[in-house]
């Protein structure tokens, strides 16, 4: 099989077509041919084998001829809300949330932002998570939400578990008791930190604000720290199939 491609539209005994960039690489760069087989995933869940029918100059149709529920998914959700950094590094952000099992990433707008997550920025982030999933394996999309206030976030989270926010003043993480069996939510400020009366509301909102260590961390390190202490935490056993681009 020649990668993983993504097709939200793909289940058993469906033809699909994989056009532009995707198509673009199965034809030109993998040189499948009919009767190849081609590893599929929806972005819910599935994880497909497709038969490639016709290989035309960028256009290749496929029909699904195997399906099957595959959960390369954290057993309890982590979401990570993020005022998030400009350019290459919003971009590694997202690529390891994906990898670490992030379930939501929510942009946050705080008063000190740097980048204005817009709806391009959000498609922009949509299309590395894909992108991030082919690589690891991963069948769910993590969901990018639109931006929203933090304050606004602070408090509709409640029913999210815990919530941690990530405070250079707050108490130490390890203090903070998270248990591995539960739902976590994690807030990172932008560069010039999170203002008092923000602070102040997640608090009040039942916010738990716990330090990283002793040194300032940007904004994507702190992220990815936090996701990687939640996701690690979680104990998963490898699915009983391996990733399909896992080296042997
Ligand atoms: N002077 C800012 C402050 O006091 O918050 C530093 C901002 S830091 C560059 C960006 C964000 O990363 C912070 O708002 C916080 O959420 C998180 N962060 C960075 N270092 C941290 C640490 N040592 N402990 C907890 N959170 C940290």
């Amino acid at each position: 099989m020649s990668g993983r491609y993504y097709h939200p539209e793909a289940s058993l005994g469906r033809r699909v077509l994989l056009a532009g960039d995707e198509g673009h690489h199965l034809a030109t760069v993998m040189r499948v041919r009919i009767g190849d087989e081609v590893c599929l995933f929806d972005g819910r869940g599935r994880e497909l084998v497709a038969r490639v029918t016709s290989v035309r100059k960028g256009t290749v149709e496929l029909e699904v001829v195997a399906e099957r529920e595959l959960s390369r998914e954290l057993p309890r959700p982590v979401t990570l809300a993020v005022a998030l950094p400009k350019g290459e590094r919003q971009k590694w952000l997202v690529e390891k949330a994906t990898e670490l099992g992030v379930h939501r990433l929510v942009p946050l707008r705080t008063e000190r932002s740097v980048a204005q997550a817009g709806a391009e920025t959000v498609a922009r982030l949509r299309r590395v998570v894909i992108e991030a999933s082919k690589q690891c394996g991963r069948n769910q999309l993590m969901e990018v939400d639109e931006a929203r206030p933090c304050t606004e976030f602070f408090q509709a989270a409640m029913g999210m578990g815990r919530r941690v926010l990530a405070d250079p003043h707050g108490r130490p993480l390890a203090e903070a008791a998270v248990f591995a069996s539960e739902p976590v939510c994690c807030a990172i400020g932008p560069e010039g930190g999170f203002t008092e009366a923000e602070r102040a509301a997640a608090l009040a909102s039942g916010w738990d604000a716990v330090c990283l260590g002793a040194r300032i961390l940007r904004v994507e390190t702190a992220a990815i720290a936090l996701a990687a202490y939640f996701s690690l935490r979680q104990a998963e056993r490898p699915p009983a199939a391996p990733a399909p681009n896992a080296p042997p």
